[in-house]
């Protein structure tokens, strides 16, 4: 008998959090068990949402939002807009998102059908240049009279997770985990699980999946930060450290270039049934390599950060694969195969 499903929730954000989780069945984990924990299943569709309800939710507490204080401000790749996007809708407040114009078309339009106000800027510009999006959200705010939100210093990311995705996890695999597989982009959900973690399964180790190109897993190794490159996945991946952002704790990183990722995205798909966007990729390619890599069997767990919804018509597209030069020219048939 399955278990009975839950009463009716009182609105779409009492649905935010008590994620599903499942085991990878069909791809190589070596000697380990590899779980996926689906912040996918969020209502707006991401680990985010979580995130967008305790920063909004800290910040009515201490008076930076409510009353006649209605607008808000954030630089974001798209997920955590969606978050705020969400809990700003049914709170009735303002919001502005300043998005670096890498990312895609979807995001973009369901954050305008969200009713949030969207400023595009520059993907191709370092923090300091006016154009670089945390700089410019900061500037509107501070013009506006706004609160920004800036999850990349928001102590309510973090703790969303210390307090909710953790002890969740923790629960679901009976305390039961050896390594857990974590991605940075604010850097608020490998904090917050690694926080929780060392309290809950303190033998648990945290493992950082990076983008290559990004500066966090040489950070890991060497404790400074280098030069970035630049990438395709969306989400993860960073050009400075985060303030929110503890790696202390973290002792192994894995570098994923873009290949791996997407690939792997589109393998969890076509092997467990899962459509998962980019970042998710970069996780499970590193998940596996951790799990492939083990001489006992572990307990290995991380996370479908978002759905592959968005990513439709880039990374599951064959034909866009192969003009970012991701994929091999198909050696049977020929292009029109992968247009029709
Ligand atoms: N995956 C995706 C798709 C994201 O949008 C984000 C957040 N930018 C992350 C992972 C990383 O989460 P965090 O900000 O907690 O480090």
């Amino acid at each position: 008998m399955p278990l009975p499903p839950p009463p009716p929730a009182a609105g779409a954000l009492e649905l935010i959090g008590a994620t599903p989780m499942v085991r990878v069945r069909h791809l190589d984990t070596g000697p380990c068990e590899l779980f996926l924990k689906l912040e996918s299943a969020n209502p707006g569709g991401s680990i985010k949402d979580r995130i967008g309800l305790s920063m909004i939710a800290a910040a009515e507490r201490d008076g930076s939002l409510g009353g006649d204080r209605r607008h808000l401000v954030e630089a974001t790749a798209g997920n955590t807009g969606l978050g705020l996007a969400l809990v700003a809708a049914q709170r009735g407040y303002r919001l502005t998102l300043v998005i670096p114009d890498k990312m895609s078309r979807e995001k973009i339009l369901h954050l305008k059908a969200l009713g949030a106000e969207v400023v595009m800027t520059r993907s191709d510009v370092g923090k300091g240049h006016p154009e670089y999006y945390q700089d410019q959200a900061e500037r509107i705010a501070r013009e506006e009279g706004a609160f920004y939100v800036n999850q990349f210093a928001n102590p309510a990311n973090p703790a969303a997770h210390e307090a909710g995705t953790g002890p969740e996890l923790v629960a679901q695999l009976g305390g039961r985990l050896d390594a857990m597989v974590c991605g940075v982009g604010s850097g608020g959900t490998l904090t917050g699980l690694s926080r929780h973690l060392a309290k809950a399964v303190p033998g648990c180790e945290m493992v950082l999946a990076d983008p290559e190109g990004s500066v966090l897993a040489g950070y890991v190794e060497t404790g400074t930060i280098g030069k970035a490159g630049s990438w395709l996945v969306e989400g993860i991946g960073e050009d400075f450290l985060p303030p929110v952002a503890d790696l202390s704790r973290v002792r192994r990183a894995h570098r994923i270039p873009d290949r791996e990722s997407l690939e792997t995205a589109r393998a969890l798909l076509r092997a467990e049934g899962i459509l998962a966007g980019s970042s998710t990729g970069t996780l499970l390619a590193a998940a596996l390599r951790h799990c492939r890599a083990a001489d006992r069997p572990l307990r290995v767990c991380t996370l479908v950060c978002d759905s592959g919804n968005k990513y439709l018509s880039k990374m599951f597209d064959d034909l866009w694969m192969l003009e970012q030069g991701l994929s091999d020219r198909p050696t049977v048939g020929d292009l029109t195969d992968l247009v029709t």
